[in-house]
């Protein structure tokens, strides 16, 4: 196929396209293929599409010298990429089109795709939102991570219990991959450092194979192609011949499956680490690998490594790849012969650290024992890097090697040119608490930039019917100009917009609804209020405060079932970590409250409560565009930023939520007539902490909240096991560090205006549209551009 044919794509030439890999790749005829084999064929034919550009980004980086950006991340929460790929391409006409001559439905084909969820949550979300954002602006960059075998577990329910499962999404072919068996490094742990004449020498006694898969990600258009390298463990030596020969094939296969261990699984806790060695090898595996890859291109290019900083920016998504300024500077001090300080220098000159969480078990830290043990060089890097920063600001009061650990917050600090907060809040914070004496000492260090998501997969595509709106009413400008959304403000005041405003919504809802019906057999009115909480289960992030709300709000109901009330149905989805025995009580109590008031006739066409497992980027497609009302409601001071907060004000959800990370910016920019703020702030949890009985006080104060406790202490919802909750109502009533019942009471009064402007539903179209007029700033492209001017000093080559 020559290039002119490659630019104007035809629903012909995709049919045909479609039709040739699947004789040519897979192997089958239209008559013998299933779904997955013409899910595969279009995703190949797509995939094709995006191949030139990409070679011509690598052309164009080239030829102009420019710097490169590499992100590196322990997760990239992708989700499905053909709509995306299809999207970004512009080819959704095409592809409908060639389809339906093949008699296949356009949904039906990309509902078979598997979700990669090689991420947690929030933090891996951001690295995928970012590798788009990069590639439509141009950037010459690259995400490097792990190839993970499987990626966040599968939760179901039984009993209303979690159950978690493996993932399995390579168990079919991942279309969008190119395996690189010609790029591989071998990657050491263990052994020993020996001093050969003042040169260190480090002697692994374990080896891995690092072997790249990439994934081209194209940005908006098509204009521009990046590259996902993620990195799959192998053995060295894949078989042990000899042992096979004696009749030990298990032995024979050992070394394989030892060293595929490192890119088994995703840990699926966001929070603590756990399986610590493991997790500490797939940390430097990962990060090792992509910085041999670096310095292998930039030699490529240069001769002259002081030209590293200007060439290449890296950004560490968190500390889990912090050991990259003590492995940076061993490749140029005892590989490459640099005087350490030099070393030091071009390697804190080219590294980036974006701090995510102020939680302090969040804060990675290693035992040094276990961080010796497999990387007995880098502890002593470590230990130098740390003394003479202890040396240069004597002053200094912290060390990076405090209590026999490893702090990874410090070391990345120390090894940065700048560190970043992802919200203007979190920021402020992060200099006033966990890196306090890191700023005085360097007060330039610290930049803010605020998260933002890409509006391409979570506006244009996830919501056809508002995105249709939108560009039919102000044009499609503002698919990567998010900020031109305002163009749309006039409009909120004529009654007919509104009207197609509302419509889309509605429909929105009741599509969700159908598919609620069809995959779980649950039955909700459309015409109620969509109030939705989607993301990890955590007490900071405080579902147990909805439930309870559900919970007081139901016994209001009953009170007075004649009343005026507005029709609500509260949608839960989140993950809990597998060891986080709280937040899995939390996900049965939802559960098990949902089984009662759905079946409680009386109320149940006013108020129901549900729970939809397996939450992952699919099913967030799915509920955002339907959402009337986003729940941010984490207790102040603890959500470094939330970017699922951002989504929903995008897609024309309000959002009822505290002065907590980007929830501040959001309420800023669409105005706070037009979010339903409740709560305390940071400053007022701080103090509220020191309170006496603090709980005992708020409960003693509201006789609803009392009244809500007292239903779930007494086993109203666990009738076979009164005791189930104990626990938590214990919690609620004593320390409750996090502040739910101190936060009740305002949250209720918020909760009970969000009915009444409900209620009125030209006014509550006003706000919703308002909402998404007013999030053009949350786009990722405007936190790349942040990134590229105050970090990275990077530009885009379109
Ligand atoms: C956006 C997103 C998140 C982050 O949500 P928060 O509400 O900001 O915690 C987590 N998981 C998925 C699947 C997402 O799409």
């Amino acid at each position: 196929m020559n290039i002119a044919t490659l630019r104007t794509v035809s629903s012909d030439n995709l049919r045909d396209a479609i039709l040739s890999h699947l004789a040519y790749s897979f192997g089958k005829t239209p008559e013998a293929a299933h779904l997955e084999d013409w899910r595969m064929a279009l995703s190949y034919a797509v995939r094709d599409r995006m191949v030139e550009a990409w070679f011509d980004a690598t052309r164009r980086t080239y030829d102009a010298g420019a710097k490169r950006v590499y992100y590196l991340s322990m997760e990239f929460l992708i989700g499905r990429l053909l709509e995306d790929g299809i999207v970004n391409l512009r080819l959704v006409d095409q592809a409908r089109a060639a389809l339906t001559e093949l008699g296949l439905d356009y949904h039906t084909v990309l509902e078979n795709e598997p979700d990669a969820a090689l991420g947690n949550g929030g933090l891996g979300r951001l690295a995928a939102c970012f590798l788009e954002s990069l590639s439509t602006l141009g950037v010459p960059a690259m995400g490097y991570g792990i190839r993970y075998e499987h990626g966040l577990f599968r939760q179901s329910f039984a009993d209303g219990r979690q159950m978690e499962a493996p993932e399995t999404w390579l168990l079919q072919r991942h279309a969008w991959e190119f395996e690189r068996p010609e790029t591989r490094y071998t990657i050491g742990f263990g052994g020993e450092v020996r001093d050969e004449a003042g040169r260190m020498v480090w002697t692994p006694d374990e080896q891995v194979c690092a072997e790249a898969f990439d994934t081209p990600i194209a940005g908006w258009k098509g204009r521009w192609v990046n590259t996902l390298r993620l990195w799959s463990a192998q053995s060295v030596r894949p078989f042990d011949l000899d042992s096979f020969n004696r009749g030990d094939f298990e032995g024979a296969a050992q070394p394989e499956a030892l060293a595929r261990t490192i890119s088994r699984v995703l840990y699926p806790d966001d929070t603590t680490e756990q399986g610590k060695k493991l997790r500490l090898k797939q940390e430097f595996f990962f990060t090792a690998a992509a910085l041999r890859d670096i310095l292998r291109r930039f030699d490529s290019e240069y001769n002259d490594v002081a030209l590293l900083p200007s060439k290449v920016a890296i950004q560490l998504n968190d500390t889990h790849p912090a050991i990259a300024g003590p492995e940076l500077v061993r490749l140029l001090h005892d590989e490459r012969g640099l005087p350490f300080e030099e070393a030091q220098k071009i390697a804190q000159g080219c590294l980036n650290y974006t701090n995510h969480t102020l939680l302090p078990e969040a804060l990675e830290s290693w035992n040094e024992g276990i961080f010796g043990q497999l990387l007995p060089r880098h502890i002593q890097i470590v230990d130098r890097i740390d003394d003479a920063h202890a040396k240069a600001n004597p002053s200094r009061g912290f060390s990076m090697r405090a209590n026999h650990q490893v702090r990874m917050g410090e070391l990345s600090f120390v090894m940065a040119n700048r560190v970043n907060g992802v919200s203007a809040l979190h920021t402020g914070l992060m200099k006033e608490t966990v890196f306090k004496e890191l700023h005085r000492l360097h007060p330039e260090r610290i930049v803010n930039e605020t998260n933002g998501v890409t509006p391409r997969r979570w506006l244009l595509s996830c919501n056809p019917r508002l995105s249709g709106l939108v560009s039919e009413t102000i044009g499609s400008g503002w698919i990567d100009d998010l900020e031109s959304l305002s163009d749309l403000e006039p409009h909120v005041d004529d009654a007919g917009w509104r009207d197609l405003f509302a419509a889309a919504k509605r429909s929105n809802k009741s599509e969700l609804a159908a598919w609620m019906s069809d995959t779980h057999g649950l039955r909700v009115d459309p015409a109620a209020m969509f109030d939705v909480q989607i993301k990890r289960m955590h007490e900071y992030k405080r579902q147990h405060l909805n439930i309870l709300e559900a919970i007081a709000h139901w016994q209001e109901i009953k009170d007075a079932p004649n009343a005026e009330w507005t029709p609500r149905v509260k949608i839960f989805a989140g993950k809990a970590a597998p060891g986080y025995v709280f937040a899995k009580d939390i996900i049965r109590l939802i559960n098990d409250v949902s089984s009662v008031l759905n079946a409680d006739a009386e109320t149940c066409d006013k108020l129901q409560v549900i729970f939809l497992p397996n939450y992952n980027v699919t099913l967030a497609e799915r509920l955002i565009p339907a959402a009337d009302l986003s729940e941010q409601i984490s207790t102040a001071g603890k959500e470094a930023s939330g970017t699922g907060n951002m989504k929903f004000a995008m897609n024309g959800a309000p959002t009822i939520g505290t002065l907590d990370g980007a929830n501040v910016e959001i309420r800023e920019r669409v105005g706070a007539e037009n979010f339903f703020l409740f709560g305390m702030t940071a400053e007022e949890v701080v103090a509220r902490r020191e309170v006496e009985g603090h709980a005992a006080k708020a409960i003693e104060a509201d006789p609803r909240l009392a009244r809500a406790l007292e239903a779930i202490r007494s086993g109203m919802f666990s009738p076979d096991e009164p005791d189930r909750y104990r626990h938590i109502v214990e919690n609620l009533s004593g320390h409750d560090y996090f502040l739910v019942s101190s936060d009740f009471t305002d949250y209720w009064r918020a909760q009970r205006e969000v009915d009444r402007a409900y209620a009125d539903a030209a006014s509550w179209t006003r706000m919703a549209a308002l909402n998404t007029a007013r999030s053009g700033w949350f786009s990722s492209d405007r936190t790349i551009r942040g990134y590229m001017a105050d970090i990275w000093d990077a530009k885009g080559l379109i």
